[in-house]
């Protein structure tokens, strides 16, 4: 099953629901993650992509944890067209597991702030933020979204990390009760959420976003299933890019760099790494 994402409205609510584990082990290998930092991202992109899910096409949204737990900043950049990236300041951290005897994605995050901006393209881009409620992701999420968006939501992520470091199964929903939701729609979706399993045992059960979100609309009679996007993991970065990096660094820092006739560039976002060698940095230096 490649990694979806779903949209569906029925009466009073709208939810996605995604399946995310390809584009989580991209994350997971490109940046060498360990359990905590595997879940923590995992979850971070998820998230992002399923906001990113109610923007415009050519939008983008970048959610950031910025906690001082020892993972460090957990940032992921998505797009509605169903394209995301991110990292993990530490990604080599160990933790034992949590008193549930999950892993401690809390106590890998810690407390800080965690920031959502939109950009729109027209507009200056648009970033809002509060404190981190206890660092699971999730739920900082959809406080997020109710006390500085105002948006009454229940966002859901999971990562199953198995033998290796791999996730076995990962995923996510993001349900949003529309301004005329009626108590009855409300206590329906709060008894369905009571119900189901969490999202990553059920892509791990073999459940399609579409089937994620069916369990959570049960009860609802008529579901209207809107555009499924494919997703992935792929950054913006290239040669051309990272050049204007090293362009924009210190006509002495070029210089050195040019004097040593070698320099490696690594994408923070993705890991990518770009060589330059002593000719292309004098080319840079020249440019500058
Ligand atoms: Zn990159």
């Amino acid at each position: 099953m490649r990694d979806h994402l779903v949209r569906a409205v029925a009466e009073g609510v709208r939810v996605y629901g995604a399946v995310t584990t390809d584009l989580v082990n991209e994350g997971i290998s490109r940046h060498d993650c360990y359990p905590v930092a595997a879940a923590a991202l995992g979850r971070t992109m998820t998230g992002a992509l399923l906001l990113a899910a109610n923007l415009k096409n050519r939008e983008a949204i970048t959610v950031k944890f910025s906690g001082d737990g020892p993972l460090g900043t957990v940032t992921a950049d998505a797009t509605p067209e169903g394209i995301v990236r991110g990292y993990v300041g530490n990604p080599h951290v160990d933790l034992p597991l949590n008193s549930h005897g999950k892993i401690d994605v809390g106590g890998g995050v810690g407390r800080g702030l965690v920031s959502v901006t939109r950009f729109t393209g027209l507009k200056e881009p648009v970033t809002g933020s509060c404190e981190i409620t206890d660092g699971e992701i999730a739920n900082d999420l959809t406080r997020y979204l109710f006390l500085s968006e105002q948006t009454p939501s229940s966002v859901g992520l999971g990562v199953l990390v198995g033998k290796d470091f791999e996730a076995e199964a990962a995923g996510g929903f993001f349900i949003q009760p529309l301004p005329d939701a009626t108590e009855d729609v409300l206590a329906q979706l709060e008894k369905n959420l009571s119900e189901v399993r969490s999202v990553s045992h059920m892509v791990a059960a073999g459940m399609d976003a579409k089937a994620i979100v069916s369990e959570l609309l049960r009860g609802f009679p008529a579901v209207d299933y809107l555009a499924t996007t494919e997703l992935s993991f792929r950054c913006q970065c290239s040669k051309k890019r990272i050049g204007e990096v090293l362009l924009s660094l210190g006509r002495s820092e070029l210089e050195s760099l040019a004097e040593d006739g070698h320099a490696e560039v690594c994408c923070h976002f993705c890991g990518e790494r770009y060589q330059f060698s002593g000719e292309e940095l004098k080319a840079l230096l020249e440019m500058r």
